[in-house]
């Protein structure tokens, strides 16, 4: 399925152009049109599905198979020392394309282009971490 109004479904289709580095039945990969390091890459399923969360595991597994083998070629061949391998999953976590997608970026400096921090937040009070971790256990 794919949605008429959707750009990586464009893509997808060949609707639109892309600078592609692979592609297969399923997953194409091509660079993110905004290079945060030199390589900046983006796997998708060529099959619409909004993100992450809501793609069918066959097809995330293709996926992210297809983002390690980026990532091994970004440390080979550009000479990459790092790779993030991120996917964001709704606009609260800063999904611009609600089309799934893992961006694979590659690293050559600490902190050119951008930095994730996971800081402890201080607005978070009175946390049962033993009860946290329960509630979660009986979402799965
Ligand atoms: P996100 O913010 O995680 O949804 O990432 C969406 C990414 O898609 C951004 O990094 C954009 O630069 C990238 N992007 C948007 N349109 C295109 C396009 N036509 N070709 C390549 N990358 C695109
Ligand atoms: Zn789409």
């Amino acid at each position: 399925m794919h949605k008429d109004d959707c750009i990586f479904c464009k893509i997808a289709l060949g609707k639109v152009p892309a600078h592609k580095i692979y592609e297969d039945d399923d997953v194409i990969a091509f660079l993110d049109i905004s290079q945060t390091t030199k390589g900046h890459t983006l796997v998708i399923p060529k099959e619409h599905f909004d993100n992450y969360l809501a793609t069918p595991q066959e097809v995330m597994h293709k996926v992210m198979d297809v983002a390690q083998h980026i990532g091994q070629a970004q440390i080979y061949v550009l000479g990459a020392k790092g790779v993030n391998i991120l996917t964001n999953v709704n606009k609260e976590a800063g999904q611009s394309v609600m089309h799934f997608h893992v961006h694979v970026i590659p690293r050559y400096i600490s902190k050119e282009g951008f930095r994730i921090e996971m800081k402890e937040n201080p607005n978070i009070k009175d946390l049962s971490l033993p009860a946290l971790a329960e509630q979660i256990k009986k979402g799965l």
